[in-house]
């Protein structure tokens, strides 16, 4: 017999606790999965591992950041009863399919992988990164993997990790599983694959540019707007927004960063058409006045969001609660692949149970 939830596509998805969550994750990812929960079997994982990456002399507020980001998700309409919520060091099957899936990537193929290199540059990493830092990128095709995903909601940064997935559970399934290398990624469960070969599923806004109007918004690059800022911070940092526009009369270029805002953020499509044209006539309009705009459209998106988090404001038992019973559901279903995986790679010789208290 099926089950309702086995039927359901599979959703894997989650984020680094590298700092709180900014506007960036919930127009890149959040807002979809939000969507998602409602539909699908959704698995959040907080990536707690991969934040030792560039963190490593920083344990304390790794752990500090997983529960602040389990207090972001739940402002943001995530709801622990429909979706699982864990932690990825709770769940052990994916630092040991990590393992086995860097066996399956050339060192080569990993290196050539174009978010790595802009996040070495836009760091500042020179070649002083750890061993462990390009190796996240393959622990990130078991975070995908283990939970056996059909999709993936992200950023358009994490497109070429989920490519690096794909070629992974194509390669697992053609070495162990006897499925053909030109069998087309939709037949490969039918076929006898363990893994089925996930897709990405881009946020509607794919890269939302941060406040200093040039990189990406980022957690850890000092440009962000995070969900839990007051209107007041709110306002000062779109207020930074640069662009370079000296008068309100000077013609504006609307691919600028501000105007990307403008797009994502006010939700009056015919006010957002005015603004455009009175902005690239130079129409005297001000870049300070779209600004203000901006701050308060933003405001009224975050308001509820501010509303729900106060909730659970000091209260880590709380959050607790909803990792540890994430956790253990995560395990269920972990679990399960890694037996698969392991008997399909021949590296299965005895039983064993995992138990979470
Ligand atoms: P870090 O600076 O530590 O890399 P980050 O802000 O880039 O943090 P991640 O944890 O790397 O955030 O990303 C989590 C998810 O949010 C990913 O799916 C990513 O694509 C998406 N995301 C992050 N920043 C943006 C952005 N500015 N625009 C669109 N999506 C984003
Ligand atoms: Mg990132």
């Amino acid at each position: 017999m099926t089950t309702a939830a086995s039927t359901k596509q599979r959703i894997l998805t989650g984020d680094t606790p590298t700092g709180p969550l900014h506007l960036g994750h919930w127009v890149g990812s959040v807002k979809r999965r939000v969507e998602l929960q409602e539909t699908s079997d959704c698995y959040f994982i907080i990536a707690n591992l991969h934040a030792f990456t560039t963190r490593a002399d920083q344990a304390r507020e790794i752990r500090r950041d997983c529960l602040e980001i389990v207090r972001d998700y739940l402002a943001m309409g995530i709801d622990p009863d429909r979706s699982t919520i864990f932690l990825q060091t709770e769940v052990p099957a994916i630092a040991e399919l990590t393992y086995l899936f860097a066996m399956l990537v050339p060192f080569n193929r990993v290196m050539r992988n174009p978010t790595l290199k802009d996040e070495i540059r836009d760091r500042g990493m020179g070649d002083h990164y750890s061993f462990g830092f390009p190796l996240y990128a393959v622990g990130q095709t078991a975070d995908i993997l283990t939970f056996r995903a059909h999709a993936v909601p992200v950023g358009e940064d994490q497109v070429p990790h989920i490519e690096l997935t794909r070629e992974v559970a194509r390669r697992f399934n053609q070495y162990y599983c006897g499925v053909s290398d030109q069998a087309p990624d939709s037949d490969h469960v039918s076929l006898g694959g363990v893994f089925p070969i996930p897709v990405a599923d881009v946020g509607t806004v794919s890269r939302l540019v941060g406040t200093d109007g040039r990189l990406k918004m980022s957690k850890s690059l000092n440009n962000a707007i995070f969900i839990k800022d007051s209107p007041k911070e709110v306002k000062k940092k779109i207020g930074r927004i640069f662009t370079g526009r000296q008068s309100p009369t000077d013609p504006g270029d609307a691919g600028n960063a501000l105007f990307q805002y403008v797009d994502t953020f006010i939700e009056d499509p015919a006010r957002v058409a005015e603004l455009r044209d009175r902005y690239t006539r130079g129409d005297n309009i001000g870049d300070g006045h779209i600004k203000q705009e901006i701050a308060q459209s933003v405001n009224a998106l975050l308001e509820p969001m501010r509303e729900r988090r106060a909730v659970y404001e000091g209260d880590d038992d709380a959050i607790m609660d909803i990792l540890r019973a994430g956790s253990i559901k995560a395990n269920e279903a972990a679990e399960e692949t890694l037996d698969l995986a392991r008997r399909a790679a021949h590296l299965k010789f005895f039983d064993r149970e995992l138990k979470l208290t």
